[in-house]
């Protein structure tokens, strides 16, 4: 049983509901827990639940079913984020960890650190101490190599996670780890759980070759009972029949682990796999299966490797699993976890020859200032700016687009989260116009995010009771089918989908439903009477994240800032309409020198019919000198000439 404490709770009401459970039983264990303080209580005590939960400074009482309290998602509804160094693990990321399977040398490990962490690894892994089958077998360099290990990610500014063994070792290991792993072979080694859990790091808690996944919760119960409140799941594949592979990766406990508990859950699919050209598949079906994120393992040279070369990728494959991780993460509603910069670190040039920018020109990310967006909590474009910025980030809600830009533009937000172009859709003009409008005002990165309609209703509400339907008309659009099977309904067009979603709670309207993203049922406590209600579920819309221009640079989110640019948006008129060739003039100065156009799209201009602007997305090539030389030509081509911005592109 789990009591959750008020926040402003008394030092002497603290001490009745401990007097309280102690007369009746019951062995206690005070502690934190995310942003809660509990009491947890175990015990064949009987106790009066609702009594107990009238008790002064008592919030409420959590009479868990499960043996695993603390682990249990009865115990907290939401998931819980893992905080290790700069990196986060859980909510709506991919983390992806990857290192050698042991540290074997300084410059090997200095060399894998490297080679891991250019793909986008933003974790590093490596065992020290390494348990292995045979006496025989590589045991590790110990300390030393944990030395060589910490080395490696402070050079390239990635935590650490390794494997502890023995109680004794993880007292000496703690400065030096930023993560402990506990092995498959000592998951219920349950001294060293205790001991592990008592240092307060947080615990990456391999499953047991033969443990059901109770046993696995029940070790994590004895991590978080111990003292930590950071535990990770991993799962890497269990002892079965078949005898092709290593282990039988459990795809299933993925899932199951996910509505059991709120702590994240990743695979490591080398150790479950143990074949090298069979790693990445079993990573990637991971990830499709809801997995917070992968461990692999990856050697500069894998058949010199003194450990588990077999299963241990080359870093072009892994590459290439970033890659394909990197493109399946929308789909599964979250986005590629990439190193966080320092906010001084992140800025990219506007200017073409910005795409390099040099060292000192540093342009800061005001990052007390909120980031705005356009609508309610729970809007779509508040996710994205959760996956731009993290999910603490300080929000702005506005009721407009043009209110974003205002708000960059004088500094009350440090930059805007705007949606441009929807893959079903099409472009949403009004935004590309505001561009035009405010100069100062450039695209600084780009995100995408996978569109599920919800209809979302009123607790009370059922589907027949149904008579009216508000939404965005873009989600009226992007549900017609399901809509046509309705014809009785009323559609109610709002600005926004949040917004619509609001309007139900505003108006205690209990025969009105909203098509709108279940974030926005969280936000606003209602319900989803049904979900992914959208005909073609290749339903992406694209934003973009805007900073007001310092001279000819502007911040980025840290989080979008990794890597040079590769892709920009120009906006430009011909000089006369009439003169044959004149566009053709401009994409042949592009094609000539290799530069890829994404997008071209024309939209009249303002004010002067018939005439016309094209918006042309870019690849920005690797020489700056070349896209400098091009933009240079294109002016002298075109009439009117706006450079909107050069950013990372998204997948
Ligand atoms: C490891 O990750 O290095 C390892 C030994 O894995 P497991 O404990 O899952 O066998
Ligand atoms: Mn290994």
């Amino acid at each position: 049983m789990i009591v959750v404490l008020s926040k402003g709770i008394t030092g002497h009401d603290k001490e009745m509901v401990r007097i309280y459970l102690k007369d009746r039983g019951f062995a206690i264990r005070e502690q934190s827990f995310g942003e809660d303080m509990i009491i947890g209580a175990s015990g064949k005590g009987v106790v009066d639940v609702r009594e107990l939960g009238l008790l002064p400074g008592v919030e409420r009482v959590a009479a868990t079913s499960k043996p695993y309290e603390l682990a249990s998602r009865e115990t907290r509804a939401e998931d819980t984020i893992v905080t290790v160094g700069n990196v986060k693990i859980g909510g709506s990321r991919i983390t992806i960890i990857a290192g050698p399977c042991a540290v074997e040398s300084k410059d090997q490990i200095m060399e894998t650190a490297a080679r891991v962490r250019e793909s986008g690894a933003v974790m590093l892994r490596g065992g020290a101490y390494k348990p292995r089958t045979s006496p025989y077998a590589f045991q590790g360099l110990g300390m030393q190599g944990l030395e060589f290990m910490k080395a490696a990610g402070e050079q390239y500014g990635m935590p650490i996670v390794t494997e502890v063994v023995s109680p004794e070792t993880a007292v000496q290991m703690k400065d030096l780890t930023d993560m402990f792993q506990i092995g498959a072979r000592n998951m219920q080694n349950f001294e060293l759980l205790k001991k592990a859990g008592a240092l307060g790091k947080p615990v990456l808690l391999k499953r047991g070759p033969s443990a059901t996944i109770e046993e696995w919760l029940l070790s994590a119960e004895y991590l978080l009972a111990s003292g930590t409140r950071d535990v990770v799941f991993c799962e890497r594949g269990i002892r079965t029949f078949e005898t092709y592979t290593r282990n039988t990766l459990d795809i299933s406990a993925i899932p199951v682990i996910k509505s059991l508990s709120h702590l994240p859950v990743i695979v490591d699919p080398s150790h479950a796999v143990g074949i090298r050209a069979k790693v990445s598949s079993a990573g990637l079906a991971a990830i499709a299966a809801g997995a917070d994120g992968l461990t692999v393992e990856v050697h500069p040279r894998p058949d010199e490797a003194l450990s588990d070369g077999p299963q241990s990728l080359y870093p072009e494959q892994f590459e290439k699993l970033m890659r394909d991780v990197e493109a399946l993460a929308p789909v599964v509603g979250k986005e590629l976890l990439r190193t966080p910069r320092p906010h001084h670190h992140a800025v990219f040039g506007l200017t073409p020859s910005g795409s390099s920018p040099a060292a000192g020109d540093t342009v800061f990310f005001d990052a007390d200032a909120p980031v705005a967006f356009s609508g309610e909590s729970g809007a779509y474009a508040e996710q994205a700016l959760m996956r731009a910025f993290g999910d603490d980030a300080k929000r702005m809600q506005t009721d407009g687009f043009k209110p974003v830009f205002d708000a960059v533009l004088d500094g009350s937000a440090s930059a805007g989260v705007i949606p441009v172009e929807n893959s079903l859709a099409g472009s949403v003009h009004e935004n590309y116009d505001l561009f035009l409008r405010y100069p100062d005002i450039a695209m600084v990165g780009e995100l995408k995010l996978r569109i599920v309609h919800c209809l979302i209703a009123d607790e009370r509400a059922d589907i027949d009771s149904i008579r009216v339907i508000r939404s965005h008309p873009q989600g009226f659009a992007q549900c017609k089918e399901f809509l046509d099977r309705h014809p009785e309904w009323i559609l109610e067009p709002y600005n926004n989908t949040a917004t619509a979603v609001a309007s139900i709670v505003r108006d205690g309207a209990v025969k009105v439903a909203a098509i709108a993203g279940e974030a926005a049922a969280r936000a606003h406590s209602l319900r989803v009477l049904k979900e992914g209600i959208e005909t073609n579920p290749l339903n992406y819309t694209r934003f973009v994240i805007i900073a007001r221009r310092v001279g000819d640079k502007a911040p980025v989110p840290p989080s979008l800032g990794s890597g040079m640019p590769n892709k920009a948006s120009l906006v430009f008129s011909v000089p006369d309409d009439d003169e044959p060739g004149a566009l053709f003039a401009c994409l042949k100065i592009m094609s000539d020198r290799g530069i890829n156009l994404f997008k071209l799209e024309s939209r009249p201009i303002q004010g002067k019919p018939w005439e016309y602007l094209f918006y042309a997305d870019v690849s920005v090539p690797d020489s700056a000198e070349v896209f400098d030389g091009v933009i240079a030509e294109l002016k002298t081509k075109t009439r009117d000439f706006h450079f909107l911005g050069a950013y990372r592109a998204a997948v």
